[in-house]
């Protein structure tokens, strides 16, 4: 399992760089099903990231 949830939030933001191994993604699932403050991390990120991707434009 994974160890922590900065782990988490550390992979979560390096997914949006490049693929992770599946394996990877699977602990990041099942952390993410277990753990509200990763589960907002992600939905902020993703915000953040299309913000970004509008102001790019
Ligand atoms: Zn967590």
């Amino acid at each position: 399992m994974l160890k922590s949830c900065h782990e988490v939030h550390r992979l979560v933001a390096e997914s949006y760089d490049r693929q992770l191994p599946w394996l990877t993604r699977f602990r990041v699932r099942l952390h993410l099903a277990a753990c509200d403050a990763c589960t907002n991390f992600k939905r902020n990120m993703n915000l953040l990231r299309e913000a970004m991707r509008r102001i790019d434009r």
